[in-house]
């Protein structure tokens, strides 16, 4: 308790990927979720599976930080990355275009997905109560500046997709006095095994996807899966390959 020297959980649970720049690897489905901090505020990408893991992940970011999360990057519908986004009152909710509406039509899916993945009955029936759906509808793409005055960390929201599933976005942090720009992929891309291809995936776009990630990001870019360690460029451009064999695309 209060040792000199401890490492809080937030430090322990949190990667530093670069100044102002963070991420973590959550518990159960080990989703990631990204952190990117202006100088007044902070933007989270993805907000775990319950409204339990979105308050702590809320918590962690502001301990992290010492600053208020003011937005929040939703880079696909799918429960583990959607479900927490109810911890975080008054923030700014952006998301591929059309995600509102997807996530409104399958909020009952989502819980029922989540409660066959794992996920407390409980929990999952309050995330879908509570769902908050995108304010804010990125097509194409759209530079975010976290403090609104062109001095600070500048964010890039690019609608990538589709692939993974047809509402894929990705978030790149510009990066600053010599630190590499990182890119937050969402599932298009993971490490830690294949990428997964749901029913709701769309396998002959999704190369293409890899194609326009890797455009945005360039080849000195640090790629943040949704699933797995952190990857470079060399390591997108295999997986694009090897998914346009997987689904016959070339
Ligand atoms: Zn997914």
């Amino acid at each position: 308790m209060g040792t000199r020297g401890e490492t809080s959980a937030a430090e322990a649970h949190w990667e530093r990927l670069a100044p102002g720049v963070a991420r973590r690897r959550m518990p159960g489905w080990d989703e990631t979720i990204g952190a990117i901090a202006g100088r007044t505020g902070v933007l989270v990408v993805d907000t775990g599976a319950t409204v339990r893991a979105g308050a702590e992940i809320r918590q962690e970011v502001t301990e992290l930080f010492g600053l208020p999360v003011t937005h929040i990057a939703l880079t696909h519908p799918h429960f583990d990355h959607v479900l927490g986004t109810a911890a975080f009152p008054d923030v700014q909710v952006y998301g591929a275009v059309g995600l509102d509406d997807l996530m409104l039509r399958e909020r009952d899916a989502m819980r029922d997905t989540a409660v066959r993945h794992g996920v407390d009955p409980a929990e999952a029936a309050e995330a879908a109560d509570l769902l908050v759906l995108p304010h804010h509808p990125v097509s194409g793409d759209i530079a975010l500046d976290l403090d609104g005055d062109g001095a600070g960390q500048q964010v890039l929201l690019a609608n990538v997709g589709p692939g993974h599933t047809a509402h894929d976005l990705a978030v790149l942090a510009v990066g600053r006095d010599g630190a590499p720009d990182i890119v937050f992929c969402g599932d298009l891309v993971e490490e830690s095994g294949e990428p997964q291809a749901g029913r709701d995936a769309l396998p002959h776009a999704w190369p293409a996807a890899l194609d326009r990630l890797l455009a945005l990001g360039g080849e000195d870019a640090l790629y943040v899966p949704g699933h797995g360690a952190v990857v470079d460029a060399g390591f997108v451009r295999r997986q694009r390959d090897e998914l346009a064999a997987r689904f016959g695309v070339a």
